[in-house]
């Protein structure tokens, strides 16, 4: 029997954000040739790092600051940066993030919390194909409440509004009470560079309407045609790595 299609958040923001770059990220493979390192993720990607090792568990080699300040050198990633001065003051951000945030994690350790799992990829079977997703951390709390925690390295602020609307935490939460029937949900997103948290749920009402609507985005998405994938200019397109093959499409106004 064939596998059924899988879909992620990113993919589906992505096909929100431009079909096109939706065919040249994960359909055509000439995208790839013209995808170029990115600072940010670079940055993002260290620092996660540091976190997942710092709140695994399983792994007691991490647990001071000192140790995540290690863990932070052997995982600098230095790939994207304009200039060897750019990477430097990056990476002196990225130090100071690092310190302020295990830090505050070891002070403020909730009595009771336990860290399930960290980077951890959920899937559940939503009828035309598998949602699936990637959660940063995954804490079940003295109380029984399960918490999504993400982790964003880009962001200077957040908000609970935020967290209600953002599409991949409602994923992450359709994901988690599926996994973990019963109990309460909540999402969390942490703004590292300011150390910020904010924290909310959907209700099980609110679940069941956003199932539906992902369940019918994500069959657009899975029966798009060539013609859906016509490149269109947008803001998105200043900066984007597709620019040049979009280009090229006489489609492209
Ligand atoms: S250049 Fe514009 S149309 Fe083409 S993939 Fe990027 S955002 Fe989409």
């Amino acid at each position: 029997m064939a596998r059924k299609p899988t879909l992620s958040p990113s993919r589906i923001t992505t096909f929100l954000a431009c079909p096109s770059k939706y065919l040249w990220t994960y359909i055509d493979p000439r995208g790839k040739w013209y995808l170029r390192a990115k600072s940010y993720y670079s940055f993002g990607t260290t620092l996660h790092k540091v976190l997942e090792r710092f709140h695994d568990e399983g792994d007691q080699g991490v647990t001071t600051v000192g140790d995540a300040l290690r863990i932070y050198e052997e995982s600098w990633i230095d790939a994207g940066f304009a200039s060897a001065e750019e990477m430097q003051e990056a990476y002196g951000e990225g130090k100071e993030i690092v310190l302020s945030v295990v830090e505050d994690a070891i002070a403020k350790r909730e009595e009771g919390v336990r860290t399930l799992a960290v980077e951890k990829l959920l899937k559940t079977d939503v009828g035309p194909f598998e949602l699936i997703g990637r959660v940063d951390r995954l804490d079940e709390r003295a109380d029984g409440t399960i918490e999504i925690v993400d982790y964003k390295s880009g962001r200077s602020a957040v908000t609970e509004a935020q967290v209600k609307d953002d599409l991949a935490m409602a994923c992450y939460q359709l994901l988690a009470s599926r996994m973990f029937p019963g109990q309460q949900v909540v999402a969390t997103i942490h703004a590292l560079r300011v150390n910020a948290k904010a924290t909310a749920f959907l209700s099980a009402a609110e679940l069941e309407e956003f199932e539906r609507d992902i369940i019918q985005i994500g069959q657009t998405i899975l029966s798009a045609s060539i013609d859906d994938y016509s490149p269109r200019l947008k803001p998105l397109c200043e900066g984007c790595d597709f620019l040049a093959l979009c280009k090229k499409d006489p489609r492209y106004e």
